[in-house]
């Protein structure tokens, strides 16, 4: 090389600079990482050689220096590693560097806003931010001329021969006017905190500080901003629990300490490492994503791992540094990665060794920190059918009293009195322990037991559970009446003719709350048992939950809300209103014949008035029975005020009518 060159840039895309500008605009921020990632390089490629015995001079303390010169308006990245003869500046900035962009650029044109934050540009990225860059840089080999490199953002350079006495290289930035952000102590301390805080070398920015005469100032001490050797490249056998708590702590030091761990350390096939940390989750509007951080090499890549492991995992917190996640591909590119599918089945396999690890390890620490795990586990299990697989081993169930179980252990708990006459096993479950207090305390007293299911992916969960547990089916406890519940034998249901029926349905229609559809029916429940029972279907609750969760079941939660009303016909109460009913309410009249199935149209409509009217009047008979019972008032709004349904004016109602009731009794 001659001792002053100029020349043109290598490049294939025509004056590549407004490209750069433009398209890298949003992320400006990383040219630092690019520069300090380069620096750190070379100072690991010295290293290298003086440990192969390469390099024979005497190395020091090799660190990475940033220099911020705010009047000037430059930022200089200083390192002392292995430096460029002038050759191979020729050769990687001019050539190589320039080019590859280049043809990246052009190959990638169209997506380039996808990889934004995933590819570099390396060393040109420093043109995103300056108007100037110069190289000032002397190789290790021996008795190498230094050379500066210069190139003010045009595809041409200056090259000359200069006087630099210590090995490495000097990157200066000349900023430019819109980059000025860039010469704030305050910025760079902040980027160097987001890209470099775990890069392997020392980085070096401004001075160490002390409190002196009531304000801060600068000790000749350097600072150091970075750690060196981060907790995830140690040997997890020499670190304790509290090295990782503390870990936590400086990553997330806003956060609440996590409950559980796992290190994570692989070098065949690909190689990865990390700590994933599980958080305290209680619901799902405290839920923080985007907390796992990717690095490469110690390098920070993004805090976006979502195309890299499975939905569920974006919940851990934590780091994942492999240099095989290919960085410099976009991010639909991404998912059907063949490399990065092999991660992300491994990081799930780990995730539940770990937790099923602790479920066989650690019962009682799994038990106590359940609660705060289970939105996690519940979510992993619906998302991914391999956890979910997995997880059926070491998820546990709770029952109201507070008791954990894990799937094979509550089978056999419930074994014995919970199956109905199919032999089918019937888990009973509350949602709220309060509100199904009456429900859960008579199952009970059959000697069931009762699951508490109050995780707000239950109604998604409790469905998933049917079609993994073999011949289990859940019903919540205020779904039906107990002795419905798990059904034992055919019990003789009351025989009613289809009028009689109807009566019925009119009959408590006509005193039930308006607004919600009723499914009225008599049974026969014992005469000691309530004389009503409301009750929602199973099914068509789930639903409901499930389509307020968001599940594509949007149809049924647009219904008004349906309830069973058991109406106990064996209940004295219920036996006397209906011998009532049947002294003070007429027989419906005879009904007047259809129409023959050829009369003309208008017969036939003028017919079916006919019978409609009859079937009306006597409905009104009946209506009017209803209203002037009290007792029936009475039996329904204390079911009603059983389940929190009786409210305003009907609660009102209810108590003026029961003094009245309890004064008509006693002092009668
Ligand atoms: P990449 O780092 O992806 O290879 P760059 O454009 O950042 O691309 O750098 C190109 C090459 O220039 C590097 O591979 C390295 O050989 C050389 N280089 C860049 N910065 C330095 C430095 N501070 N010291 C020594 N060599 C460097």
């Amino acid at each position: 090389m001659a001792q002053s060159t100029k020349g043109q840039i290598g490049v294939t895309t025509e004056n590549i600079f407004p490209v750069i500008k433009q398209f890298l605009y949003s992320d400006h921020e990383i040219f630092l990482r690019e520069l300090v990632a380069n620096a750190v390089d070379a100072t690991q490629k010295v290293k290298a050689l003086a440990a192969s015995g390469d390099c024979k001079e005497e190395l020091g303390d090799l660190q990475v220096r940033l220099e911020l010169d705010e009047k000037a308006q430059t930022l200089k990245v200083i390192d002392n590693g292995i430096g460029m003869t002038a050759e191979e500046v020729d050769k990687y900035i001019n050539q190589i560097a320039f080019s590859s962009a280049g043809e990246f650029l052009e190959k990638y044109k169209d997506q380039i806003g996808n990889i934004i934050g995933h590819f570099g540009l390396g060393f040109y990225s420093a043109f995103m931010v300056s108007k100037k860059v110069t190289i000032e840089t002397k190789s290790w080999k021996e008795g190498s001329q230094a050379v500066r490199w210069s190139c003010d953002g045009s595809p041409s350079f200056e090259m000359e021969d200069i006087d630099k006495a210590d090995r490495g290289t000097v990157i200066t930035l000349y900023l430019d006017d819109d980059s000025k952000e860039y010469s704030e102590k305050a910025r760079i301390e902040g980027l160097l905190n987001k890209y470099c805080k775990f890069m392997p070398v020392p980085i070096v920015f401004g001075k160490q500080q002390e409190w002196k005469d009531g304000k801060y100032v600068d000790t000749d001490q350097d600072k150091v901003i970075n750690a060196v050797e981060p907790l995830w490249t140690k040997a997890p056998s020499e670190l304790k629990d509290e090295d990782y708590l503390s870990f936590y702590r400086t990553l997330f030091p806003m956060n609440e300490e996590p409950l559980f761990w796992i290190h994570l350390n692989v070098d065949y096939p690909f190689n990865l490492t990390g700590i994933l940390y599980f958080p305290k989750l209680k619901d799902r509007v405290a839920i923080e994503r985007n907390k796992i951080s990717l690095y490469c090499n110690q390098m920070f890549v993004t805090d976006h791992v979502d195309n890299i492991v499975p939905d569920f995992m974006t919940l851990l917190h934590g780091v994942i540094d492999s240099p095989d996640i290919p960085l410099n591909v976009s991010r639909s590119y991404l998912q059907s990665d063949a490399a990065v599918k092999k991660i992300s089945t491994y990081i799930t396999k780990k995730v539940a060794d770990r937790l099923e690890n602790i479920f066989k390890e650690e019962r009682a620490q799994l038990e106590q920190k359940w609660d705060n795990l289970k939105l996690f586990i519940e979510y992993g299990m619906l998302s991914d059918e391999k956890f979910c697989e997995r997880a059926l081993k070491f998820a546990l169930l709770k029952n109201v009293d507070g008791k954990y179980f894990s799937f094979d252990e509550y089978k056999a708990a419930v074994e014995g009195l919970q199956a109905d006459k199919d032999k089918k096993l019937v888990y009973l479950y509350a949602t709220k322990a309060d509100d199904q207090y009456a429900y859960i305390q008579a199952a009970r007293d059959k000697g069931y037991d009762v699951l508490l299911m109050d995780c707000e992916l239950d109604a998604h969960y409790v469905n998933l559970l049917e079609q993994k547990l073999e011949n289990v089916r859940f019903a919540r406890v205020d779904s039906d009446a107990v002795e419905n519940l798990i059904p034992k034998e055919d019990k003789v249901k009351p025989e009613m003719k289809e009028d009689e029926r109807y009566d019925l349905e009119n009959l408590f229609k006509a005193v039930l709350p308006g607004g919600n559809d009723y499914y009225v029916v008599g049974d026969n429940l014992g005469a000691d048992a309530a004389p009503i029972l409301i009750t929602q279907n199973e099914f068509m609750r789930r639903y409901r939950e499930m389509s307020a969760l968001g599940g594509g079941m949007n149809f049924y939660g647009s219904m008004p809300e349906s309830y069973n009303i058991t109406v106990n016909m064996e209940n004295p109460l219920v036996e006397k209103i209906w011998a009532a009913k049947l002294t003070d309410v007429a027989p419906q009249a005879d009904l007047p014949a259809e129409a023959p199935a050829d009369a003309p149209e208008e017969e036939k409509t003028k017919a079916r008035e006919a019978r409609e009217a009859v079937r009306k009047a006597h409905r009104s008979d009946v209506e009017a029975f209803a209203q002037g019972n009290e007792i029936l008032h009475q039996i329904v709004d204390l079911a009603l005020l059983g389940n929190g349904m009786l409210k305003g004016k009907a609660l009102s109602d209810f108590i003026a009518r029961s003094q009245k009731v309890v004064s008509d009794a006693y002092l009668k």
